[in-house]
């Protein structure tokens, strides 16, 4: 295993100077009261690794606010960016563009989908093992992930094996996406808080409506990513088996993994 970073990135001065949430301030209360925003995030990566055996555990039910902590600390911890061509995490100025969506086929120890929303800064981040479906009678699990930077978006290539994450990562899908009502940004961070986050996604091969729903489940938070229906539902379809190369590249996750890295830069 590589030494993992723990450093300042993304560190406490920019969670202070940001607007925060309430469960972001509390996390940064813990953090203060228990010595160091990194010892936290320490223990959220023990809680990490080792999910379901501390499941249940005090520990374990604290892992939701981890994220929290200082924004995209987890994502830097938990990789070596001398060894992996994936972005460092960052929080670029809000500019308010429209949010960005992207959908990541990555085949780590198990393949699955990840799939990030933007929403403050970051890109919150769920990995759906099965992917998406076009289906609302499937409801397909979406296990939450540490939150990624937006510069991600445009990741495809190879993480060494060894590295977190090691493996080939395709860009499956990508676009904006936006509130299912009219309440913009403020009603994607009361969804994501309320555990019912509902949205719409215009991307090249997702459309439409779709929520996410949290399960009342101890440990790591787990969702359901559920289409929602409307004109773009297809139960007779199976996206994630007909859509088998890259919406940027066109490579197939063969011709990725034997590929030189790619690397598209944020211009
Ligand atoms: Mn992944």
């Amino acid at each position: 295993m590589a030494t993992k970073r723990t450093g300042p990135r993304g560190g406490t001065k920019r969670a202070t100077g940001r607007k925060t949430s309430t469960r972001a301030k509390s996390a940064e209360k813990r953090a203060t009261s228990s010595g160091s925003v990194t010892k936290t995030t320490r223990a959220g990566r023990t809680a990490t690794t080792n999910g379901a055996r501390k499941t249940g555990s005090k520990t374990a039910s604290r892992t939701r606010a981890r994220a929290s902590t200082a924004p995209l600390a987890e994502y830097n911890a938990k990789r070596d960016f001398t060894r992996t061509a994936e972005p460092t995490g960052k929080i670029p100025k809000d500019r308010g563009k429209a949010l960005h969506f992207v959908i990541q086929k990555h085949a780590a120890s198990h393949l699955h989908y990840d799939f990030r929303l933007e929403l403050d800064g970051v890109m919150k981040s769920w990995a759906v093992p099965k992917g998406p479906s076009l289906d609302p009678t499937v409801r397909r699990l979406a296990m939450e992930v540490e939150d990624h930077p937006i510069s991600y978006n445009t990741f495809e290539g190879t993480i060494p094996q060894g590295e977190y994450g090691g493996g080939t990562v395709m860009l499956w899908d990508r676009g904006t996406y936006e509130a299912d009502d009219d309440g913009g940004v403020e009603s994607l961070r009361r969804g994501y808080e309320k555990g019912e986050l509902r949205f719409v996604l215009h991307g090249k091969r997702l459309q439409g409506g779709f929520v996410l729903a949290r399960l009342r489940r101890p440990g790591r938070p787990q969702w359901l990513l559920i289409k929602r229906r409307d004109d773009h539902a297809d139960a007779d379809r199976d996206i994630a088996a007909e859509a088998t190369t890259s919406v940027v590249s066109r490579r197939t996750m063969e011709q990725i993994a034997a590929g030189r890295r790619v690397w598209h830069s944020n211009r």
